[in-house]
């Protein structure tokens, strides 16, 4: 039912802190989607899942029970586990995103100035640059070399680490700056970040830079040139953490929208024998407007989807719309958590609370639902009876007041499929800003609900 909170419900503590500490080791170590794509296809081998292309490459079949994922360029991931029903009666999805907001590095990003080896950045998602300044960052990604081969970048994590940053303006010198309004204060192209201050020993010209390359060609094979192959991303350094004296939240950057990704990730992979088809749809590039070949408006779900019901023996092009016509998804995303240093941009019977469990918004958008999917009422009669039927707690809310301004998921890209669609997430603090704040409740409560989905 609509929750009060969860914290004075009858619940089993020790199975959420135990949820949590898995939670937060995997926020740990996944801090970008392809890193999060390893984890996950390592937990799944583990878990019977096979891999799709080798199912097709063997020519084998499908039938009920079987389990199966497939990575999209190792950034984008599904799974699923085909259910007892008929193909036709269509899925039941849970489709969320598993990149984050970051600075990525540019193609030719080292230079020297002062004397100072520098990276330069382009930033990725909508960020309040002013948030990425002085903190301690790591760079993660991968380097692809011209023979083929690619290296996974990762440092600034590891305790015998060094980190890395981004400088902001003393407050003595920053009379002008402070002046400025917040979107200007540190410009995009001044998200520099310094990497080194040595010189090279006997080196004239940029020797600091020449130093820096000297260390990435040793320790790491890579040249100058190979940043123009490279995809790597400048993250905040430092492991998820508890939050708060009780411990009763969570400290970490990602968790928009990786808190919605292992919530349903967990869940798929504890599924067992379903009646209708379990997905689990983990996407990239949301924030950015799910473009490009690994983003929601890919063709790669429907081709995948296409695949599966190939290798189950019933694909033909009207059975795949019959299918997607009669899927139901919980377009897994977060919600903002109402905040009590910013109660103006809420209206507090329509936000999103920490400890009320699971959001459902029935419809995002900005000026007058535009850009909006909108679930459709029969729908969320249908949630709520599930989700009674299984002693979930969960509330509702639109993202902020009316025209304060507003955001969109992937759920409307789907609904154009003609599935029912409707957004429901963990309600965040902080959402986009380096370390962004969730509920542990609500973390354990969002699993059990996505649980209940697939179940249903
Ligand atoms: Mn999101
Ligand atoms: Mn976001």
């Amino acid at each position: 039912m609509v929750s009060e909170n969860l914290w004075n419900k009858e619940m089993d503590f020790n199975a959420v802190s135990a949820f949590c500490e898995d939670y937060k080791a995997f926020l740990t170590a996944c801090k970008t989607e392809r890193e999060c794509v390893s984890f996950m296809e390592a937990e799944l081998e583990a878990n019977g899942y096979r891999n799709l292309n080798e199912v097709i490459r063997r020519g084998e079949s499908l039938q009920a029970g079987d389990k199966v994922y497939a990575d999209i360029m190792k950034k984008a991931l599904l799974m699923f586990q085909i259910g007892t029903r008929p193909f036709s009666d269509g899925m039941r999805i849970l489709g969320a995103h598993i990149d984050s907001p970051r600075l990525d590095l540019k193609q030719r990003p080292l230079y020297e100035e002062g004397e100072l080896a520098m990276l330069d950045t382009h930033y990725y998602g909508g960020i309040k640059k002013y948030q990425w300044v002085a903190l301690p960052l790591a760079l993660h990604g991968v380097v692809a070399k011209k023979d083929g081969s690619v290296l996974n970048i990762s440092i600034g994590d590891k305790p015998e680490d060094p980190v890395f940053g981004v400088s902001d303006l003393l407050p003595h010198l920053a009379s002008k700056q402070m002046e400025k309004k917040a979107r200007e204060a540190v410009e995009g192209e001044n998200l520099n970040v310094l990497v080194g201050s040595r010189p090279l020993e006997g080196e004239k010209k940029e020797a600091v830079k020449a130093a820096v390359l000297q260390i990435l060609k040793e320790q790491y094979g890579i040249e100058d040139e190979d940043f123009i192959s490279a995809e790597i991303e400048v993250v905040p350094a430092g492991s998820a953490r508890d939050y708060g004296l009780d411990r009763s939240m969570i400290m970490s950057y990602g968790q928009d929208d990786r808190v919605c990704a292992y919530t349903s990730f967990r869940a798929m992979i504890e599924m067992e024998a379903p009646e209708y088809t379990s997905v689990c749809l983990l996407t990239d590039k949301e924030e950015i407007g799910s473009v490009g070949a690994t983003g929601m408006h890919s063709r790669f779900f429907e081709d995948t989807v296409a695949e599966v019901m190939n290798a189950c023996g019933c694909y033909s092009e009207i059975a795949l719309r019959r299918v997607l016509k009669n899927t139901k998804v919980l377009s897994s995303d977060v919600s903002a958590a109402f905040d009590p240093n910013y109660p103006e941009v809420m209206e507090k019977n329509n936000c999103a609370y920490l400890g009320r469990g699971p959001v459902f918004n029935k419809y995002t958008g900005s000026r007058g639902k535009s850009g909006s999917n909108d679930a459709n009422a029969e729908y969320i009669a249908w949630l709520r009876n599930i989700l009674d039927n299984g002693g979930i707690g969960y509330q509702t809310s639109e993202l902020g007041k009316v025209d304060a301004g507003g955001g969109g998921t992937i759920a409307y890209i789907l609904a154009n499929l003609g599935m029912e669609v409707i957004d429901c997430g963990v309600a965040v603090l902080n959402m986009h800003a380096p370390f962004e704040i969730t509920s542990k409740i609500d973390v354990y409560e969002t699993y059990r609900a996505y649980g209940v989905f697939l179940r249903n």
